[in-house]
């Protein structure tokens, strides 16, 4: 039996209302907006008035703040990569399929929400404060995983750079998972669960 990598033994220091707590705060700071007018629900681009520029320097503000990488792909996108366009798309007009992957992969999100006749951009629409919580925690839990590729020590927060992780005994650097191969990863297990081909590998 190999020993657990020392990491693996740390507890995992974020609760979730504590991620929905600081991930609402940077939200309301990057749209200027008082905290208290927000909640977990709001709707960025709906309720927030967000624009896509907001949405960058609230992903960027969120990676500061919680040394992670943020996803920054369309949900969508990345399932039509993986399992093929038509699957997930028709016409433009997202598929059954597409929104039961959609559903499965947002809990947060009503099931309501997700309606006959939405188009691939209407994807940012549905995300909220929640789903954006959601991302950062589970960024977070492999932020968590995370241990030494050379000694199998713990990772530990590079002072010099504040988006890697270095080693605490050999001082190796440890890169930050990717948003994007957590996204693809967690489409993958979703994909199998509702048996859907892979067809492509995402770039
Ligand atoms: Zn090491």
């Amino acid at each position: 039996m190999t020993a657990l990598p020392a990491s693996f033994s740390t507890p995992f220091a974020h609760s979730v209302p504590d991620v929905e707590q600081r991930v609402l705060l940077v939200v309301a700071r990057s749209l200027d907006r008082d905290p208290a007018t927000i909640d977990l629900n709001s709707r960025l681009f709906v309720d927030l008035d967000a624009e896509s520029l907001d949405m960058l320097d609230i992903a960027y503000s969120l990676e500061r703040t919680f040394c992670i990488r943020m996803p920054r792909v369309n949900l969508l996108q990345r399932a039509s990569d993986l399992f093929s366009e038509q699957a997930i798309l028709k016409d433009g007009i997202v598929t059954e399929t597409g929104m039961d992957l959609m559903r499965r992969s947002m809990p947060e999100i009503p099931e309501n929400w997700i309606k006959p006749g939405m188009r691939v951009y209407d994807f940012r629409l549905l995300i909220t404060v929640e789903s954006l919580a959601r991302v950062v925690h589970r960024c977070l839990e492999a932020v968590a995983r995370l241990c030494c590729s050379q000694c199998g020590g713990a990772a530990v927060p590079n002072s010099e750079f504040s988006m890697a992780m270095i080693c605490a005994d050999c001082g190796h650097t440890i890169e930050l998972p990717s948003g994007e191969h957590l996204l693809v990863d967690d489409l993958r297990r979703v994909g199998e669960e509702m048996h859907l081909p892979i067809v492509g590998e995402p770039a």
